[in-house]
């Protein structure tokens, strides 16, 4: 079939840290030739670029608490308010509260999209806490590895641009453990939120990159539509 190829919904990406989100999210945007959206992404590179914004952020990502839903909301309102969402777009790390959740259900009716599709990767605590360890990213282009599972073929240096891979501050082993409480009491509601609208879609995320890749896209490929068409 040719035509032009779109998303005909968001696509949410939920899980606890380590559960893979991001590296999926960079498969599907390849793939999809949508935007990749990861809150998380936005604010390090503020951080990076010590914006009033990223030292406000700062404090609490340090901490592994949630940045205040006023500073995200603002900021992801924006983001995909640009005309790169128009085909669609993949959220990485939002929302992560209820009330993220309602604000964008109304910025997404605004804008005239269908409710989101919200597919939720399901991983053991035990495997979140190996991944989240060993997961190192290429301080190039952003490529995420993990030096027990799927280490770069020359220590430190990412396969695709040579970039050095760095650990992110927040992987220390006391603010992973903040993280996933943080998850625990802010962002398995929103799970629960979405299960009640009838949106959410289970993959396992407990196997290799590659066949948790071939479950996401079977998902995403029933919301691909061509001209307009699904
Ligand atoms: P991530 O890369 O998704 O693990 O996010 C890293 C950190 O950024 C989190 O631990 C939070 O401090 C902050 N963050 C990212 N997304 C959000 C969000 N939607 N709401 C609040 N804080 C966020």
């Amino acid at each position: 079939m040719g035509g032009t190829k779109r998303l005909c919904r968001p696509v949410i990406l939920m899980g606890p840290p380590g559960a893979g989100k991001g590296t999926q999210a960079q498969v599907l945007a390849a793939r999809y030739g949508v935007p990749h959206i990861a809150t998380g992404d936005m604010f390090r590179e503020h951080v990076r670029q010590g914006t009033p914004l990223g030292r406000e952020a700062e404090a609490y990502m340090r901490r592994g608490e949630l940045v205040p839903d006023r500073v995200v909301v603002a900021m992801l309102a924006e983001r995909i308010g640009r005309p790169d969402c128009a085909a669609g777009f993949i959220l990485d790390g939002f929302p992560r509260t209820v009330a993220q959740a309602e604000v964008l259900d109304r910025l997404l009716a605004e804008a005239g999209w269908p409710p989101p599709l919200v597919v939720h990767f399901a991983v053991a605590h035990g495997v979140l806490l190996r991944r989240l360890a060993g997961r190192r990213v290429c301080t190039v282009g952003g490529e995420i590895y993990n030096i027990y599972d799927h280490p770069p073929k020359v220590a430190g240096r990412c396969d695709h641009d040579g970039g050095e891979l760095v650990q992110r501050p927040d992987d220390s082993e006391e603010v992973i453990q903040e993280r996933l409480v943080t998850y625990q009491q802010h962002t398995l509601p929103v799970l629960d939120y979405y299960r009640r609208a009838g949106l959410v879609e289970e993959v396992n995320g407990e196997g290799t990159p590659e066949q948790v890749t071939a479950a996401v896209v079977a998902l995403v490929e029933k919301i691909v539509c061509r001209d307009g068409r699904l």
